[in-house]
């Protein structure tokens, strides 16, 4: 994150100390090096006993760069095992495990029942292991292997015996009595096994005190049922038991997510208080001037947003807003309202989009609400060029024009303001904190970020965990209905009949044909679609009016054939994803999606929500032939709701976080043992802790907050643009 014009005061603690001391506190300060030998959290793995240069190299790879990075390398799962008994100790009909030398095996398959017989041995007796029908365990067992057998004891012929225990043969190395085959098991690469990355880690458990230190207060640990650090990473890696290893997993995921909540606190404080915008008091004389605009009620839900907007836009600690509503729930009225309060009191405002169309979309929809308005108001768009562009963005200079839209990349490249005071981004269904950031460089006006993507709860407190969110949750109403069907091959015609009489009654129809993802791929993309368009206009509907609208199209070009189909002169929109956005035609009732099963959740939502905008029903059709049980999952959701928030933490669910939203990419440390769905409510205990730590204490400088800060500044300092704060 860029750093903001307002800085906290440069003094005797500036951020570029603090940061070195911490740096150096974490090598020679609270952990003392004390010679050769002393670990820190910081002191590279290749340092560590075990390891050397090549298998950094290796550990490198998993991502361990450090001894901190090697104990927070979590097993991936645990083996209990009970503790090995001697041979001579051994009891008829107990059951036990045993650890011993595998000395000779011999398969007998001339009795009725065959039998594999194995004569094990350790230093005080020696046992016999019998497995009936063994024949199998000739491959697995052989002399000189060193095994651990649990079963039930018996004496037979003079003899301890094990009959049929289950086994597991020790890894090369181990010897008996080794320690190191219960515990965690680990992530492995080829070059490195689990156990011997047990066996590095393992010795480190016994310097704790030195690698790990206490950051949370006794009380707090009481109080929230947490045990000490240095027991939970110690118990992570070598549980003694099942409830201790329970124990360690909460306190270490707890850590993680307060850690995480603790960096967006922070960050959030600092947008707040290190930046200042222009206050925008909204009066009952500039409230009914901007309703008046609309011809119609706001909802509740707008009303609501609205408040909250006019709220914080009134301070001059900077609004960071997320609105958040489906599509069609009516977020452009709401935006407006914003631009227009800006406005209202003598700022500019800059309303950006995602793409073109969706500028001009909103532009479109603006002017509806706009006639005779004495805003000055303006559309940048690409094909805006030589003297008329210069020209323009001259008047948005001198703060002749107040109110800019454009796509983020136009009004991020040359734009200069006079004074801008809010900036609308309507980021749809792509989540873009990094432009947020960036759009900052101008002073730091009121930003409200709008998106169509119902954010399920998690991701809005993780992703967007430093944003203020607004809500529209129910669309304006009078929206007529959606039914949503999966049609297979078998009932095409049946379907394209339904559609026909729908058609006939003068609603119109949109045919969607998938995008296959990668760039180089749109070719196919467009054939698909112009296939689609052949075929339904020759052949399926030539009755009627088809025509077709893709990405690659000129502007001019689909604004003409997006007009038309607006003013019902066209029946079927045949068009690859571009519709996704921008379209709004009441009188479309009937959406088909082609390959639906190639689509992902939040797309499919997001597509549909094109229809249902007038009053009357409106039918979706998902055209799929699948197996693939995810895909046909996704059907089954879609075809079940139209509630996006359930649509999205359904989606989450089905790909789960790290494939709907990556957190590296967005500035927030990855979870490495936390899980945001899993662990929702230590996710919202932590949030209350941390942001209640930060408002109580926004420097982390009292005494008490000096492990944390220093956790803090070590761990995620850079990547939460938190440096210059803690
Ligand atoms: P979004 O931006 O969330 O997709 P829009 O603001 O474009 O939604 O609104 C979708 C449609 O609903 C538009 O046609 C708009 O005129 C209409 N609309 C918005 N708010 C209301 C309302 N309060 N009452 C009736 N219609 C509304
Ligand atoms: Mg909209």
């Amino acid at each position: 994150m860029k750093a903001h014009k307002n800085q906290p005061p440069e003094g005797k603690s500036s951020p570029a100390k603090e940061r070195e001391s911490a740096r150096q506190s974490a090598s020679t300060g609270y952990e003392r090096f004390a010679g050769k030998g002393t670990l820190t959290p910081s002191t590279p793995v290749q340092y560590v006993k075990g390891v050397g240069p090549a298998r950094a190299e290796v550990f490198a790879r998993l991502g361990v760069h450090t001894v901190g990075d090697l104990l927070e390398y979590y097993p991936r799962d645990w083996i209990f095992v009970p503790e090995p008994v001697k041979i001579a100790q051994l009891r008829p009909d107990q059951t036990t495990t045993i650890i011993a030398l595998v000395e000779s095996t011999d398969y007998q398959d001339y009795r009725r029942t065959p039998l594999f017989e194995v004569m094990v041995s350790d230093e005080t007796d020696t046992c016999r292991l019998i497995w009936f029908h063994g024949g199998y365990l000739r491959n697995q067992l052989q002399p000189g292997q060193v095994i651990m057998a649990t079963g039930k004891v018996s004496f037979f012929k003079h003899q301890l015996q094990l009959t049929n225990p289950k086994f597991t043969v020790l890894e090369e190395g181990h010897t008996r009595g080794d320690p190191y085959f219960s515990g965690g098991v680990y992530p492995a690469s080829a070059r490195l096994s689990s156990g011997q990355i047990k066996r590095i880690i393992v010795p480190l458990l016994d310097r704790l005190d030195d690698l790990v230190n206490e950051f949370h207060e006794p009380a707090f640990l009481k109080q929230a049922l947490l045990i000490g650090r240095q027991d939970a990473v110690r118990w992570i890696h070598r549980p003694p038991d099942e409830e201790k290893l329970a124990k360690a997993k909460r306190r270490l995921k707890y850590d993680e997510l307060f850690l995480m909540q603790l960096g967006l606190a922070l960050r959030r404080y600092r947008t707040l208080h290190f930046a200042s915008a222009t206050a925008c008091p909204c009066s009952d004389e500039i409230d009914s001037r901007i309703r008046r605009r609309f011809p119609f009620l706001l909802t509740e839900d707008q009303s609501a947003c609205i408040s909250e907007i006019a709220a914080d836009m009134n301070r001059t600690e900077p609004m960071n807003r997320l609105l958040q509503g489906d599509v069609g729930s009516g977020k452009t009225v709401v935006a407006l309202y914003a631009a227009l309060l800006a406005v209202a009191n003598k700022t500019q405002a800059a309303i950006m989009a995602p793409t073109e169309i969706l500028a001009s979309q909103h532009f479109i929809s603006m002017e509806r609400y706009l006639k005779n308005s004495q805003v000055k108001r303006v559309l940048i768009t690409g094909g805006l060029t030589g003297r008329k562009r210069a020209e323009l963005l001259e008047q948005i200079r001198r703060g002749d024009i107040d109110l800019v839209v454009g796509t983020v990349a136009l009004l991020q490249k040359d734009i200069e303001f006079r004074q801008l005071g809010l900036v609308v981004i309507d980021e749809q269904h792509k989540f873009g904190v990094h432009q947020r950031a960036e759009l900052r460089k101008d002073g730091t006006p009121h930003c409200l970020v709008m998106t169509a993507t119902p954010i399920p709860r998690t991701l809005a407190m993780t992703a967007f965990g430093d944003l203020d969110v607004s809500i529209i949750r129910h669309a304006p109403p009078g929206r007529g209905a959606i039914v949503t069907r999966h049609v297979d091959r078998r009932h095409l015609a049946h379907a394209y009949d339904f559609i026909r009489e729908r058609l006939k009654v003068k609603k119109q129809a949109y045919f969607v044909y998938p995008r296959i993802s990668a760039v180089e791929e749109t070719g196919k993309d467009i054939k698909a679609a112009t296939d689609g368009w052949q075929e339904l206009s020759q052949e399926v509907f030539p009755e009627f009016k088809v025509a077709l609208l893709h990405g690659q199209m000129p502007l001019a070009e689909k604004q003409r054939v997006m007009g038309e189909f607006r003013k019902g002169k066209i029946d079927v929109l045949v068009s690859t994803v571009v519709i996704e956005v921008g379209v709004d035609v009441p009188n479309a009732t009937i959406m088909v999606i082609e390959e639906a099963d190639r689509f992902g959740l939040a797309q499919l939502h997001q597509l549909r929500g094109r229809i249902g905008r007038g009053e009357s029903k409106s039918y979706c059709l998902l055209f799929a032939e699948t197996e693939n049980e995810v895909a046909r999952n996704r059907l089954e959701v879609m075809t079940r709701t139209t509630d996006g928030f359930e649509i999205a933490e359904q989606d989450l669910r089905i790909r789960g976080p790290g494939e709907f939203f990556s957190a590296r990419q967005h500035g927030l440390p990855d979870l490495k043992i936390a899980n945001i769905i899993d662990d929702y409510e230590l996710l919202v205990m932590a949030r209350k802790h941390a942001f209640e730590l930060v408002s109580q204490d926004p420097m982390l400088a009292a005494p008490q907050h000096r492990n944390l800060r220093r956790t803090l500044v070590a761990k995620f300092g850079e990547t939460l643009g938190l440096a210059d704060v803690a």
